[in-house]
């Protein structure tokens, strides 16, 4: 009797659900209580330093070591009052999550006793000895270390007795360990790129924010069954795991009604995330079993993004409380829905208009049309590089299924602006963009229903697509770091918009109408973008075909995307718009293929162990057991006719379950062999290429007979948690 796994089932199926700690006040009352924002500032800062900071917040102007000081002064009584002991440097690595060292805010006072303190010095930069976290090569450990240094445009905030300041992460020489500061890069490149558009229609226009909602899908597991799976708690997800007889074909999961142990735990997670000041908006369960989503309502993209990282941390902390686990990878279970982040984005002037937004006016339409043109034309340029963004070891398991969102990006629009594009396109500059009776510029060509959001089809097989008033970028991984994409999508968007305004200007310099020039550059811009638009099925054969005649990205080897980043195109954009170096881009593709080389390794080891101490063994005593069963019955009946017959089924058992252990036994020798010609490559891509080519595929391989085996084997001795006890016990 394999004890683990049923002990586990039991101590699943018999737990109660822990209760959701109650606030008895309003949300609005402990909305942000753990979060230095500036509420918390105005009162624990002097008028003059509040307003100051609020200034450099919003311009983005640099705060003096003055100014810091009073913060930091400031920032250490407020979290003091809140029970605060120590405080560290938040900042998001290349890996997985975020990296945080804590020091205590007490210092020697020379007089043999202590103060506690925290200087403007201490806010702005720490040194964090973080020496192993992956860099590429872009920081030489013996040389110069990386530091730390505070984000002022996210606020801090409390976790259990620690204050946590918001930071990039870079190297001495300035250059980026971190996802933050390339993002921060470009969401400024975007604002000023967006300005200058946005000025031909609205000309008083002095910025643009760009705006990110992201929704986390997540699969709950019961504590015991995750801890019976050695697989699931080294690597994220199963190797191995036959189909449940019932998964979710009945679809009576999704949107259903939430199980009581998860109720409880999504109350838990939504007050930890009003108390940080997350605002959390929608919870639903998703389509598979046990699989959950989280919504909040949209906000600036940087602060989105860090809210977005913590609430990942939130999640597994939340988890712990209710015995569950979180499973925050692309594809835990096989057969099942993996699990994504969908990335709502959208760009808004300081005057309040989302230039995403049809509007309510012929001008409305006209400026939309605009900057739908420019998003074609920046995604259909950079569809490779997009998929770069999204693609890792563990998304690559989610996309192209049926169930996700294809492995080629298109833009799906809707008939409704698809229409009005045609129309564009197919009519003279005069008719395509007049004067309204107020004299705006605006859309010649019929006009654009202000309220899409409930006409377009949501096609859900587009990786990106409009949705109303924003796009959804769907193909994001749920553990990502929403960053890597909207890093790469804000740099093609200000890439394509510092085109597209330089492009006009100088045909107006040369003597076009502005509605001239205008027109030429849209029409151009929608004519040539024609191959990124797709509004029909992703998931077909077709159109995997289509694409590739339309000349789209369709490759899907992980190690090999990565390439996208590095092309002459890509080095261009990147450097021109002062978000990468190309020494950065070649030094964080290292990181990504180091990471995906120790994924894959990582999986592959731990495959190769599940088979022979626990897969091997078991189904061996399975075999002898089959094969005295074979003997008692030649005892009993001799050589017989009858015994012919009534051995068949034994024997056929036996033959079967023979032939899958040898399988197992020799692809696992194989696939380590594989392993170790691949670690003697020196150079990460090439090690990385290795791997996918050489090592991964042995992952499917080996688990379609171990998922035979389970399928034969008795249920009693089966060793493994199934899915059906993974996947319904909650
Ligand atoms: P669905 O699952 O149907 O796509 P949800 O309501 O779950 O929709 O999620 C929509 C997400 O889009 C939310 O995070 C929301 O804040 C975000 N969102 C809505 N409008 C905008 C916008 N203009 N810009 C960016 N994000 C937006
Ligand atoms: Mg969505």
């Amino acid at each position: 009797m394999s004890l683990l796994r049923f002990d586990a089932v039991k101590q699943g199926t018999s737990r109660e659900p822990v209760k959701a700690v109650e606030r008895k006040e309003s949300v609005g009352i402990f909305f942000a209580e753990a979060v230095f924002d500036r509420k918390s500032m105005r009162q624990y800062l002097s008028n003059d330093s509040f307003t100051q900071l609020c200034q450099c917040i919003d311009s983005g102007e640099p705060i003096d070591y003055h100014l810091a000081d009073a913060v930091a002064s400031g920032m250490r009584l407020w979290a003091m009052d809140h029970g605060v002991t120590h405080y560290t440097h938040w900042f998001q690595p290349l890996t997985d999550g975020t990296a945080e060292k804590h020091d205590s805010f007490v210092s020697p006072d020379n007089n043999g006793g202590v103060i506690e303190e925290f200087s403007g010095k201490l806010l702005r930069q720490q040194e964090p000895d973080a020496s192993s976290f992956p860099n590429g090569g872009l920081r030489n450990t013996f040389e110069a270390r990386g530091y730390s240094a505070w984000d002022p445009s996210s606020p801090a905030f409390i976790i259990d007795d620690t204050l946590c300041i918001p930071t990039v992460f870079i190297a001495y020489t300035g250059e980026a360990l971190d996802y933050k500061t390339p993002l921060l890069r470009s969401l400024e490149a975007l604002n000023k790129e967006a300005t200058r558009v946005a000025k031909y229609f609205y000309p008083n226009v002095k910025n643009c924010t760009t705006y990110l909602g992201w929704e986390q899908e997540y699969f709950l597991v019961d504590e015991s069954l995750y801890v019976a799976r050695p697989d699931l708690r080294l690597t994220g997800r199963t190797l191995m795991g036959h189909e449940s007889a019932k998964n979710q074909q009945l679809d009576d999961h999704y949107f259903g009604a939430i199980p009581e142990r998860v109720q409880e735990y999504m109350k838990d997670l939504e007050t930890e995330c009003y108390r940080m000041a997350i605002p959390v908006k929608t919870r639903h369960n998703e389509v598979a079993p046990n699989q959950f989503e989280l919504a909040p309502v949209y906000e600036e993209c940087n602060l989105a993004n860090d809210h977005n990282v913590l609430l990942m941390s939130i999640m597994k902390r939340i988890a712990r409380k209710h015995h569950f686990h979180l499973l925050l990878h692309e594809k835990p279970y096989m057969g099942v829905n993996g699990s994504g982040k969908h990335c709502n984005w959208s760009i808004g002037t300081n005057e309040g208009v989302n230039l995403f937004s049809p509007g309510k006016d012929s001008a409305e339409n006209l400026r939309f049309v605009c900057f739908v043109a420019i998003t074609l034309m920046s995604v259909y340029k950079n569809n490779g590089l997009l998929k770069a963004s999204i693609a890792s070891a563990t998304n690559v398991h989610r996309l192209g299924g049926n169930e996700a969102p294809p492995s080629i990006i298109s833009c799906f629009l809707g008939s409704e602006v698809s229409d009005i594009l045609e129309r564009f396109i197919s009519s003279s500059y005069d008719e395509a963009i007049v004067r309204n009776a107020k004299k705006e510029l605006s859309l010649g060509v019929g006009q654009i229903p202000e309220l899409l959001l409930d006409n377009t089809d949501r096609n859900r097989t587009s990786p990106f697509a409009f949705t109303g008033n924003r796009f959804e970028f769907r193909a994001v991984g749920s553990s990502a770091n929403c960053a890597a994409p909207m890093l790469a999508l804000c740099t093609a968007l200000a890439f394509q918009m510092k085109d597209f305004a330089d492009s006009v200007d100088r045909s107006i310099a040369k003597g076009k109408s502005i509605q001239s020039a205008l027109y030429d550059v849209i029409r151009d811009y929608l004519n040539e973008s024609q191959p990124i638009h797709f509004d029909g099925n992703g998931y077909s054969k077709e159109w995997h075909e289509e694409a590739a005649r339309r000349g789209l990205n369709i490759e899907k080897n992980v190690p090999l995307l990565f390439d996208a980043y590095t092309t002459s195109e890509a080095v261009k954009m990147f450097e021109t718009l002062g978000v990468l170096t190309s020494h950065e881009l070649q030094a964080r593709n290292e990181v990504k293929w180091e990471v995906y080389v120790k994924k894959v390794q990582i999986e592959s080891r731990v495959l190769g162990d599940l088979c022979l101490n626990h897969i091997i063994p078991v189904v061996t005593r399975y075999q002898t057991m089959l094969l005295d069963n074979a003997k008692k019955l030649q005892e009993v009946f001799g050589d017989t006719k009858e015994y012919e017959e009534l051995s068949k089924g034994t024997k056929e058992m036996i033959r079967k379950v023979c032939r899958h252990l040898t399988a197992i036994y020799e692809m696992v020798e194989e696939m380590t062999e594989c392993r170790k010609i691949a670690n003697r490559i020196e150079d990460l891509r090439s090690r990385a290429l290795e791997y996918e080519q050489k090592v991964f595929p042995y992952l499917d391989k080996i688990r379609y007979h171990v998922d035979h085996l389970e399928l034969i084997v008795d249920d009693e001795i089966w060793p493994l948690p199934k899915y059906r006890e993974l996947l319904f016990i909650h």
